[in-house]
């Protein structure tokens, strides 16, 4: 029986409990490097222009309203997201082998996966059905497919001492783990240690893959957020697609489109090229729809239509591809700034990896320690690993988070 007294406290999630900390520093310095969400230069959380502008063309439309969508989302919504994910003229599409739902964001589409994974993978080794996943990774993904049962295991992914990939070990792993094992794939800015493969190395990983008969899922979160191009941070899924993997993708709109508290997402699964692949789209897309229907009846509005809009207009879409410029471009320059600073306070260590590593987050390789040192010293706030948010950079404290790296670096 069910008995109260049996349950146990569990920890506060450790970046909500820092977010927490932060809003209660009264300091004026303070600085917020925890947060995975876009900042502008002020510090101010950005409404994208592109978004303001759809949400005032739907707030006018007379023919909008609050009645439910169908199971699987906004028909408008998932196909383009699809073509976005995929390209325009992806073979995929046209053959008619993608099925698509909308989901609550990426963490909602990562876990429609895991449910579908742990109900319906069945590979030939029973030790297959183990989700391999990078070590790091975002903590999340430990949880959710625990949540579900499914095993997970770990590849090693960062090389402490370059700060870089450890693509050695990534292929080892991989190439030991059972035929037929999932690998969990970050598509494009890898959370937490904004380390990518290169085009090169993912070649690598997707033969070794091919070779195992492995199943990918890639969790792409960043898709024009990192590079500020749609088609460079997809170039990962897509070249995987032409190589005829069967694979899973879970599609976040929180970071590119700002859309975070929208829950605005999509889940794609991917037949493999073969005279059954429509039938087999069209099978799993049916459980789909029943996982759906149980853990969330159908999907929330208004951030897919806002999506929706946006990419289902060429002029829009033009916009927003500047508004990601204008995000991944400031990303960007807060990295050089960063590294050079240090690089001027002759802060000991090697610095080039700020600017090597993408994305919302870097990994600095500060220890837990010196980032206790910043919190106490110096109202900086970030996760003890030693991640920051680039976001939470810009030109009004870019300096002295320099001088207290330096500081305790010392
Ligand atoms: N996957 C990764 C790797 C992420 O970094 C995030 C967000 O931080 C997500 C998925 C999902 O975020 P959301 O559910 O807000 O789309």
């Amino acid at each position: 029986a069910f008995s109260a007294e049996l349950v146990p406290q569990a920890p506060a999630d450790p970046l909500f409990g820092l977010m927490a900390a932060y809003r209660a520093d009264t300091d004026p310095k303070k600085v917020d490097l925890g947060i995975g969400a876009y900042r502008d230069n002020n510090a101010k959380p950005w409404v994208l222009p592109v978004v303001k502008l759809a949400d005032e063309i739907l707030r006018k439309d007379p023919a909008v309203n609050h009645e439910y969508l169908p199971i699987a989302g906004l028909v408008d919504f998932t196909s383009a997201s699809q073509k976005l994910i995929l390209g325009a003229s992806s073979p995929a599409i046209s053959e008619k082998r993608v099925t698509s739902l909308q989901t609550i964001s990426g963490t909602g589409a990562v876990h429609l996966g895991a449910l579908f994974l742990s109900k319906f993978y069945s590979p030939a080794i029973a030790a297959a059905k183990t989700i391999y996943v990078s070590n790091p990774t975002w903590a999340n993904h430990n949880q959710i497919f625990g949540n579900v049962s499914l095993p997970v295991k770990n590849y090693p992914y960062f090389n402490k001492e370059t700060k870089g990939l450890d693509f050695d070990g990534m292929i080892d792993s991989i190439s030991s783990a059972p035929e037929g094992s999932i690998i969990l794939l970050h598509a494009c800015a890898h959370n937490p240690t904004g380390v990518d493969p290169t085009q090169e190395q993912w070649k690598k990983i997707a033969a070794v893959m091919k070779q195992r008969c492995q199943f990918p899922f890639f969790d792409c979160a960043y898709q024009g957020f990192a590079s500020g191009s749609l088609a460079q941070d997809g170039w990962a899924i897509n070249y995987f697609v032409e190589q005829g993997f069967e694979l899973m993708i879970a599609q976040s709109y929180a970071k590119n489109f700002g859309l975070y508290g929208e829950r605005a997402g999509c889940f794609h699964f991917v037949a493999a090229p073969s005279s059954s692949a429509v039938d087999e789209a069209t099978r799993v897309g049916s459980q789909l729809a029943i996982l759906q229907r149980s853990e969330i009846s159908n999907p929330p509005a208004y951030g897919a239509r806002i999506a929706s809009l946006v990419l289902n207009d060429p002029k829009l879409f033009a916009q927003w591809e500047e508004d990601l410029r204008t995000m991944s471009g400031r990303i960007i320059e807060m990295r050089k700034a960063l590294r050079s600073k240090l690089e001027e306070l002759k802060t000991p260590g090697t610095w080039n990896h700020i600017t090597d590593q993408i994305g919302m987050f870097s990994f600095t390789g500060l220890s837990e320690k010196q980032v206790g040192q910043l919190r106490e010293k110096f109202h900086i706030y970030m996760t003890k690993n030693g991640r920051i948010s680039m976001a939470g950079l810009n030109t009004g404290n870019v300096e002295y988070f320099a001088k207290a790296v330096d500081s305790v670096v010392r």
